[in-house]
């Protein structure tokens, strides 16, 4: 099965308690794919960078099947950049700085190679260049997944709200569902968002795991306890790319197999979390993906005999 990821591909200065970087690559689409192509090949990115990119980078991508044909590269021009700052409990954090660069007026391009793909991930980008992805599709993928973030919410509410209605998944935080429903109770939230458009709902809680909605179905999975949380940027993309990565590898999109995906998710973003930016990314094995799911399934099983 083929996929087409879309989002920012950038350099990230980051501050936790632990420690502080310069500029290391990050963005949406970069650890998408690096989590998706754990389970699905070719992974097919859209996105843009400037003639500063990282280009071991570009060749890591390579090195594990991730296409960059659809990666415009703007010579003249400095990459997206962003820089955030988190707080001691490492679950929520602030921006410091948002340049947008070459993503101000990027306009995507999809190669000839990546028409027919049958799941897009849309990352975390301009709601209106996600928008212009999907319409320039030539035939409607089985499964498109969002995530956007508040940064959209506060400058590009409308265009965002005209993407949603196009889009299955939509995969948020707890604070964005807030922002974007103007309800605090997440299950009003979630019904709320749901009529906007996307038929299931992804609401990520960090350490505190994440839930999914659909109608009136609901599933809850657990964030891993880790002893050590290094830093969390990235997780919810990498969320995001293990629960699109599953789902297309099983080429099944029903309820059931959302909740699965939802965990292969949860255990690559617990892989994230361990190192700062993709670092933990670059080199899992198969075994240890499993080993982290089976993890997941200890945490929440028991028997009970009901009174
Ligand atoms: P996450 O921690 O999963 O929310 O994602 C963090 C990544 O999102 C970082 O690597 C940033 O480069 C990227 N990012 C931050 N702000 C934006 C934005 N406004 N648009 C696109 N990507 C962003």
């Amino acid at each position: 099965m083929s996929l087409v990821v879309v989002g920012s591909m950038a350099f990230d200065a980051l501050e936790t308690p632990f420690g502080k970087t310069d500029k290391i690559v990050g963005g949406a689409a970069t650890y998408i794919s690096l989590s998706s192509s754990y389970f699905v090949k070719p992974v097919n990115v859209v996105s843009v960078v400037g003639g500063d990119f990282d280009q071991d980078h570009i060749a890591l991508m390579h090195e594990r099947n991730i296409s960059t044909e659809g990666v415009q590269v703007k010579e003249n021009e400095k990459s997206f950049f962003w820089s955030g700052r988190y707080f001691n409990d490492m679950n929520s954090r602030e921006t410091l700085v948002t340049e947008l660069n070459v993503l101000g007026d990027f306009d995507p391009i999809i190669p000839d190679s990546y028409q027919g793909c049958e799941y897009l991930m849309l990352g975390n980008l301009a709601p209106q260049v996600q928008k212009t992805v999907i319409e320039r599709l030539t035939q409607k993928p089985k499964l498109i997944v969002m995530d956007t973030m508040n940064f959209w919410m506060d400058i590009a509410l409308n265009e965002l709200m005209e993407t949603l209605k196009l889009v299955d998944v939509l995969s948020i935080n707890d604070e964005e569902a807030r922002q974007l429903s103007g309800e605090y109770s997440l299950v009003k939230a979630a019904k709320k968002i749901m009529a906007m458009g996307p038929k299931f709902l992804i609401i990520k809680k960090g350490e505190h795991g994440a839930l999914l909605f659909n109608e009136d179905k609901v599933f809850f999975a657990p964030a891993l306890p880790l002893e050590e949380v290094f830093d969390p940027t990235g997780a919810g993309d990498t969320f995001a790319g293990g629960f699109i990565g599953y789902i297309a590898s099983t080429d099944d999109i029903s309820f059931e197999n959302m909740k699965r995906a939802i965990i292969y998710g949860s255990a690559m973003a617990s892989f994230c979390v361990e190192k700062f930016g993709t670092e933990r990314l670059k080199n899992l094995s198969k075994e240890e993906i499993e080993n982290r799911v089976q993890q997941f399934v200890n945490l929440v099983a028991f028997d009970t005999v009901l009174q």
